[in-house]
């Protein structure tokens, strides 16, 4: 069984996906962290994310990388936003992620594009969405814990300059696929929308 988890920042789709995996017992891919490796590979390399050359040179970034904790600041979500909008970079992160998707017995990959791109045939295709006021609110709370200093406002710009960039590339943008079930977790806490998650999955199974 393939499942297909996407959405913007910050809606939940990490926490939805890894209960998800867990709870059918299948591995689980956060395909955010492969853009964010290339972006910060990019900085390490002392390259440019806007220069679609210099991005795609960083797509050859050490697998050990995918496990550094810097990858989960804002300043690697903001690079992996940029260097996300060159076909090149999406091509070249395409065969693994779509070899993850295939594997036997299925999994749960999340992302922007995994219902529309990577793994169309998907069984079950979530598109988890939540109102930016909330995402910031949420996203500034986990930041604190990082001990990461950003105002409420200034995430909330930074969701929403995110957001735009990724609904309006060219390639593979932010959008639900057409048969995907649409998961508002706006009203929702992270048990809520897990439960209700699990609960949409298994009646499209049934
Ligand atoms: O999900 P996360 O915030 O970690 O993703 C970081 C950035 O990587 C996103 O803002 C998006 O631009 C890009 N991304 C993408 N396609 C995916 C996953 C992430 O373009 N499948």
């Amino acid at each position: 069984m393939i499942i297909a988890v996407d959405g913007p920042t910050a809606s939940g789709k990490g926490t939805i996906s890894k209960a998800l995996a867990a709870h059918f017992g299948l591995p689980h891919l956060d395909t955010g962290l492969l853009y964010r490796a290339v972006g910060r590979q990019v900085s390490l390399n002392g390259g440019d994310p806007d220069n679609p050359a210099e991005a795609l040179a960083a797509c050859d970034f050490p697998d050990n990388l995918m496990a550094d904790d810097i990858l989960r600041s804002e300043g690697s979500g903001s690079l992996a936003s940029r260097v996300s909008i060159h076909p090149a970079v999406r091509k070249a992160l395409f065969e693994r992620q779509r070899a993850f998707a295939k594997q036997a017995g299925g999994a749960v990959l999340d992302g922007r594009d995994i219902g529309t791109v990577i793994a169309p045939e998907a069984d079950v295709k979530l598109f988890v969405t939540a109102s930016v006021q909330s995402r910031a609110v949420r996203r500034h709370a986990e930041m604190q814990r990082r001990g990461e200093s950003s105002t409420l406002a200034e995430i909330e710009a930074d969701l929403a300059r995110r957001d735009a960039r990724d609904m309006n590339r060219k390639d593979a943008p932010l959008k639900p696929a057409k048969d995907a079930i649409l998961f508002d977790t706006t009203a929702f806490g992270p048990a809520e929308a897990v439960e209700a998650a699990i609960e949409a999955v298994s009646s499209k199974m049934r």
